[in-house]
């Protein structure tokens, strides 16, 4: 569209980068904020604040380090882990953002854990992204529902807000680097996570009713399918060894 072109006109590459880190390090520290906040309002003895405040701040720096090696083609470590797990750590995260702003989050899932095969950075960032997202959508309080289940071979997470909505015609806009419709917004977000949900071979729908909410639904390869498959291609060009 006519608006995205004029802000890329006018931001160099290095200019998108820089309002990329700005954009990921301003999670980590509005949920420090709110921690602070948190730790002042109850007192003393919340020591079990530090351990999550710690983790946000090693997060500032994993990302940080991960931009000053971008120019460099990156291994991103991708290893098992537990969708369950990083629905818990992620929610804990934003617990304090979400109460100050009046949303409740609620869970749905098995107790078995749903196993996928991902970069956890990478997943958390999503799963960050998209919370924040609902939570910001929600000016008056509202509530957030998480998803995951497991339906025809592939792992669903949903989240699910009932706040402003997004009017059909902006749906197509979405993912666009700079797509915003926040004062403070800088609309590479969703774009983040298209990227991500992409490169981990899995979809992203969103479907939205405004005035009503808006549900992102990810659809993930199982993590025993997708290592099948790769050891189906394995065998196979074993195979075709004479
Ligand atoms: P940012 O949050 O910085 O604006 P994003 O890429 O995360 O950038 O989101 C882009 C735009 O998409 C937002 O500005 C908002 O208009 C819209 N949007 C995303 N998620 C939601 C949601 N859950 N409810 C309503 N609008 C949303
Ligand atoms: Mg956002």
């Amino acid at each position: 569209t006519e608006e995205f072109l004029r802000k890329s006109d006018r931001l160099s590459v290095v200019g998108q980068l820089a309002a990329g880190l700005a954009h990921e390090i301003r999670n980590p520290l509005t949920s420090l904020k709110g921690f602070l906040q948190l730790m002042r309002e109850r007192g003393p003895n919340q020591d079990h604040y530090y351990e999550i405040m710690s983790a946000e701040l090693n997060r500032i720096n994993f990302i940080v380090s991960e931009f000053l090696i971008i120019a460099k083609p990156q291994v991103i470590q991708y290893e098992m882990y537990s969708l369950n797990q990083l629905i818990h750590t992620v929610i804990q995260l934003l617990e304090p953002e979400a109460t100050m702003n009046n949303v409740r989050m609620s869970v749905k899932m098995t107790d078995d854990p749903i196993m996928i095969y991902c970069s956890e950075i990478q997943m958390k960032q999503v799963f960050i992204n998209l919370l924040k997202n609902a939570i910001e959508a929600m000016q008056a309080g509202g509530e957030v529902r998480v998803e995951a289940y497991v339906e025809r071979q592939q792992v669903h997470l949903r989240v699910v807000d009932n706040g402003a909505g997004i009017p059909r015609e902006r749906l197509a806009s979405l993912g666009e680097p700079f797509y915003t419709t926040k004062e403070k917004g800088t609309g590479l977000g969703l774009m983040m996570c298209f990227k991500i949900i992409e490169a981990h071979q899995g979809t992203i729908q969103i479907n939205s009713q405004i005035h009503e909410g808006t549900e992102v639904d990810i659809a993930l390869p199982l993590a025993a399918q997708q290592q099948g498959g790769r050891e189906e291609r394995w065998k196979n060009s074993i195979k075709a060894v004479p």
